[in-house]
């Protein structure tokens, strides 16, 4: 689960971490308002999930209040484009920030890796816009330290990283708080990465989170119900945030063949048979084992919020799921619902028999394989148009 940058910065500012002050606006003149309080040149950042988003133009000084209005017009619901994110983001909100003269950008981040199985701390002196560059010609130039889970985060180890990155003992007086700092939160939050970059030195030779990056584990999240809150938040497909309000594991794949399975592995398989028949699958939704009618509804009801679906698969293996009670799901849902594309239904396993006899005489199609549904699915869904 990624956070906004504002998110981050709060919390790196609750571990004592020194971030400019700031506040969110999702007007222009909410932008205006805060760029008067702080009284002085601001930044106003586009938060979206996405990097590089200096380079797409979602990053802009202003000197006035007045300024910040016209920036703020500007990022504010425009689709930012970057090399990372070629499909773009849609900013919904701008931070508006105290600007700070920077005269040099660092970068610092840590996140899991999995070959030392440790959590490893990264460091650079060319930190800034171009990371991914630094990282992909100069992997040198950034120092790795994976950390000791038992000993934390040493002090030896801090001036290992930092000599290794090329600091010297004053960058390492500088930075030690900053990587306790980061540590301590990543770790507290249950993340798995945790960036600033740049961290920046300003002219007056302030170290400064100038942007935060985060995100945590989403596993981990019956335990920080304070982050929970962002979770809806930082989903952002409309019909993804639903499912999640409804208890559904719904991914939005893109396609037009709505795929309805229960397992995450069958679905898949789905989701790999209807493109192998020449379909593109509009989504993957796991109803999970035991789905009973009403979830079955929901299901039918979140795949076809897609406007885009031209047709609907079911692939139930029924073990947990019995057949029939599927099947009742799926008269039940169309009862309601007026779906207007053809169906397409696959029933084995537990009650397959029981299921389909209660399909029988309803407009819905049998198919006895997964490999038969898919082709049939993909076919009527290319007579649909
Ligand atoms: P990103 O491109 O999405 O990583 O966004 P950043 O927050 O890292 O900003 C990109 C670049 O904008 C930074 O590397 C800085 O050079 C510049 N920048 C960001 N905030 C400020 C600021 O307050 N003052 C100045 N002068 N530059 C800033
Ligand atoms: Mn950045």
């Amino acid at each position: 689960m990624k956070l906004h940058e504002y998110q981050a910065k709060q919390i790196l500012r609750d571990f004592g971490l020194p971030v400019p002050n700031g506040e969110v606006a999702t007007t222009p003149e909410g932008a205006k308002a805060i760029a008067e309080r702080l009284g002085k040149r601001v930044v106003i950042k586009a938060q979206v999930h996405m990097g590089g988003r200096g380079k797409a133009g979602g990053i802009k000084l202003a000197d006035t209040p007045d300024e910040a209005y016209a920036a703020a017009k500007e990022i504010l619901g425009k689709r930012l484009i970057s090399p990372q994110n070629p499909q773009g983001m849609v900013a919904e909100a701008v931070l508006v920030e105290e600007a700070i003269e920077i005269e040099k950008e660092y970068y610092i981040g840590i996140t899991v890796d999995r070959t030392t199985q440790r959590n490893a701390l990264m460091v650079s002196q060319q930190g800034g816009m171009d990371i991914e560059e630094v990282a992909a010609t100069h992997p040198e130039a950034i120092a790795t330290l994976p950390v000791d889970p038992l000993l934390g985060l040493t002090d030896y180890g801090i001036r290992e990283v930092l000599f290794g990155a090329g600091f010297t003992m004053e960058g390492v007086k500088m930075l030690a708080p900053i990587l306790q700092g980061l540590y301590r939160a990543y770790l507290a939050c249950d993340a798995n990465l945790a960036e600033i970059n740049p961290c920046a030195v300003t002219r007056d030779g302030r170290v400064i989170c100038a942007d935060a990056k985060m995100t945590l584990d989403e596993n981990a999240l019956y335990r920080q119900k304070r982050l929970a809150q962002y979770h809806e938040e930082s989903i952002e497909d409309p019909i993804e945030a639903e499912a999640q309000r409804r208890g559904l594991a719904y991914v939005r794949l893109g396609g037009d063949i709505g795929i309805i399975g229960n397992g995450a592995g069958l679905v898949m398989c789905t989701v790999d048979e209807v493109a192998r028949a020449g379909g593109r699958p509009a989504n993957f939704l796991d109803i999970g084992g035991g789905a009973k009618a009403d979830r079955v509804r929901n299901a039918v009801e979140l795949v076809m919020m897609d406007p885009n679906v031209k047709g609907l698969l079911f692939n139930i293996f029924g073990g947990i799921t019995r057949g029939d009670e599927v099947a009742r799901g799926i008269l039940e849902a169309l009862a309601t619902l007026e779906v207007k594309v053809p169906i397409v239904v696959r029933l084995a396993g537990t009650h397959a028999e029981e299921g389909r006899a209660l399909l029988a005489g309803t407009p819905l199609i049998p198919a006895e394989t997964m490999q038969e549904a898919a082709r049939k699915i993909v076919e009527l869904a290319q007579q649909a148009g």
